[in-house]
């Protein structure tokens, strides 16, 4: 009964480009690429985030020290009107602080600049990124497409084969084989000696005697009396 055989054979192949198609190294190259631009992304918006932080930073600092100033000159135009030499050291005193103050805003505003420029610098750096990083994410897209395509395409040829090979093979076996195909890869095997090739399991004289002697009344097919699966003698 080779039919059988052939049958198991064309399941077996069918068995092994499903799995191949399951783990082609182009399925992690589409993953890779898929992170790598998820990175880029997160990178892109935390340091955009930083780029609308600082300018929103520098533009409060300006509208403080605008502030200040406006204040200063107020303080200025009344110093030059007292006469009164306390009221003037209190006025001096006033503007000494604000003049600090105006300093710290203008080392404050000095740092956010120095970073922005860095950060803008780096926002751009990333944006050149977007084009390369996406076509290589596209391109293994496609080159897995392709890998799958292939396979489909002998998995389309192997179950054309299939229909043929199934209607060669008896009614009765076929479902025994189908039955037992649920739980074992390999549901039909040929006998070694005195050994199943689907188990690989040492088979008695006597189980060898009973073997031969089913498959003799049964087109050369009979079970192991191991695992069950169809043996082909
Ligand atoms: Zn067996």
């Amino acid at each position: 009964m080779s039919g059988l055989l052939e049958l198991q054979a064309a399941d077996t192949m069918a068995d092994q480009l499903r799995h191949r198609r399951e783990h082609l190294a182009e399925r992690d190259a589409v993953q890779a690429a898929k992170n790598e631009l998820l990175r880029w992304n997160e990178s892109r918006i935390t340091v955009r985030q930083r780029v609308e932080e600082l300018t929103a930073e520098i533009d409060d600092t300006e509208q403080a020290s605008a502030k200040l100033d406006r204040q200063r000159e107020k303080l200025q135009a009344q110093l030059k009107t007292v006469i009164a030499p306390r009221e003037a050291e209190a006025l001096q005193r006033e503007i000494a602080t604000l003049n600090a103050e105006r300093s710290a805003l203008d080392d404050a505003e000095l740092t956010a600049m120095e970073e922005l420029t860095r950060q803008e610098a780096e926002l751009n750096a990333l944006l050149a990124r977007e084009e390369p990083l996406t076509a290589e994410y596209l391109a293994a897209e496609a080159a897995l497409a392709n890998a799958e395509s292939d396979i489909d395409g002998e998995l389309e040829r192997i179950a054309d084969r299939l229909d043929g090979l199934r209607s060669a093979v008896p009614k009765p076996v076929l479902k025994q084989y189908d039955r037992l195909r649920k739980n074992f890869l390999i549901a039909a095997a040929t006998m070694s000696g005195s050994r199943c090739d689907g188990c690989h399991l040492d088979l008695s004289a006597a189980e060898v005697d009973t073997i031969r002697e089913t498959a003799a009344k049964k087109d050369g097919i009979a079970d192991c009396p191991q695992c069950g699966r169809l043996l082909v003698v």
